[in-house]
C-alpha cells in the first residue's frame, strides 16, 4: 500500500475542475487524481497536462453511477489506505433557453449535483485520512435561491439541526413538487440547479456537523464554495473569471495547512466565508 497522499478531483476532464487538477499538480505533494465519466476525454485531459509538463493520473468516475463510485472507493482504499483531498466539482446545468420541461430539468440536475455528489460524500468520507480535506463546489446562486424559498424552507436551510434525511426529503419533494407545477406555491424559486446547489450547501454544513460529531480529533475540514462566474462550457464566453481564477478557492479550500481550525462547514467564494 502506498503511504503517498492523495487527492481526487470529480468531473475533471474540462472546466474549473481540469483547473483545479493542474494547480493540485503543481502545489498538492502527492498523487492527483483526475477523474472522468468518459474514459477518452479523462485520458484527454491527462495527456493535455502531460504537455505542461504535470503528471495527473486517471480514473474513471461517474458520479451518478453507484458501481462507479464504489470502484474508485475500493482502488483508493487498496492502494492508498484512504484519500486526502476530495473535491466534489462534477455538475451539470441547463441553459437558461433550454427547451427541456422543467420538471425534467429539475429531476436530471438534482440527480447530478445532489444524489450524484451525495453519493460520492456517503462512499469516500469514511476513507478520509486524518487532515483530510473536502471542498464541494456549489455555487452563489444556491444563496440566492435561498433567499427565494419561502420563510419556512429558509429556516429548514438555515438551521443547525437539520439531518442529511431530511435535506434528502426536501430535494426529493422539490423534484416532485415541479412534476405536479405546484413548486412555487410550495415556497420554491423557480431554479433547478439553484435548488440543488442549496442542496450542496445544506449537505456541506451537514457533514462538517457529522465530522464535528464523529471525528474531531481527526482535524478535517469540510467546505462548500462558489468559484465565481468561470469561462466554462457550462457559464459561457462572457464569465468573468478564466477557470485557473474559478480553481482559486477550491484548492485554497483543498490544501488548507495542517495547523487551520478553520474554515470548516462553512460557504466560502473569493476565500472568504459567506454568511448562509
Ligand atoms: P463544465 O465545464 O460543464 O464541467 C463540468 C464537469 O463535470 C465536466 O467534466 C463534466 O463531464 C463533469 N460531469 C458532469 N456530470 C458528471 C457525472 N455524472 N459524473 C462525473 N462527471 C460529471 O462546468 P464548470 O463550469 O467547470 O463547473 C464545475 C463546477 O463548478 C460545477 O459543479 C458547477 O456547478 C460549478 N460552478 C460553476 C460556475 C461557472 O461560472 N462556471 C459557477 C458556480 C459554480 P463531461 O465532460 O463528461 O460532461
Amino acid at each position: 500500500m502506498s503511504s503517498v497522499p492523495v487527492a481526487v478531483v470529480t468531473g475533471s476532464n474540462k472546466g474549473i475542475g481540469l483547473a483545479i487538477v493542474r494547480a493540485l499538480c503543481q502545489q498538492f505533494p502527492g498523487d492527483v487524481y483526475l477523474t472522468s465519466r468518459d474514459p477518452g476525454r479523462g485520458q484527454a485531459a491527462v495527456a493535455q497536462l502531460q504537455q505542461e509538463g504535470l503528471r495527473a493520473l486517471f480514473h474513471q468516475l461517474d458520479i451518478d453511477d453507484l458501481q462507479s463510485i464504489r470502484a474508485l472507493r475500493d482502488f483508493l482504499k487498496e492502494k492508498y489506505g484512504g484519500l486526502n483531498v476530495l473535491v466534489n466539482n462534477a455538475g451539470i446545468a441547463f441553459k437558461v433557453n433550454d427547451t427541456t420541461p422543467f420538471a425534467v430539468q429539475a429531476e436530471v440536475t438534482m440527480k447530478t449535483n445532489f444524489f450524484g455528489t451525495r453519493n460520492v460524500c456517503t462512499e469516500l468520507l469514511p476513507l478520509m485520512k486524518p487532515y483530510g480535506r473536502v471542498v464541494n463546489v456549489s455555487s452563489m446562486v444556491s444563496s440566492r435561491a435561498l433567499g427565494g424559498c419561502s420563510q419556512e424552507l429558509q429556516q429548514k436551510f438555515r438551521s443547525d439541526t437539520i439531518t442529511e434525511e431530511e435535506l434528502v426529503q426536501l430535494m426529493t419533494k422539490f423534484v416532485e413538487d415541479t412534476k405536479k407545477s405546484i413548486h412555487q406555491k410550495e415556497g420554491w424559486p423557480n431554479t433547478a440547479y439553484g435548488v440543488s446547489k442549496i442542496g450542496v450547501t445544506v449537505l456541506s454544513r451537514i457533514q462538517a456537523r457529522l465530522l464535528n460529531e464523529q471525528r474531531k480529533g481527526d482535524h478535517i475540514l469540510l467546505n462548500a464554495c462558489c468559484p465565481g462566474w468561470v469561462r466554462t462550457d457550462m457559464a459561457g464566453p462572457k464569465a468573468t473569471k478564466s477557470p485557473e481564477e474559478g480553481a482559486e478557492t477550491p484548492v485554497y479550500l483543498a490544501l488548507l495547512p495542517s495547523s487551520a481550525d478553520a474554515p470548516h462547514g462553512q460557504f466560502v467564494s473569493d476565500k472568504t466565508v459567506r454568511p448562509w
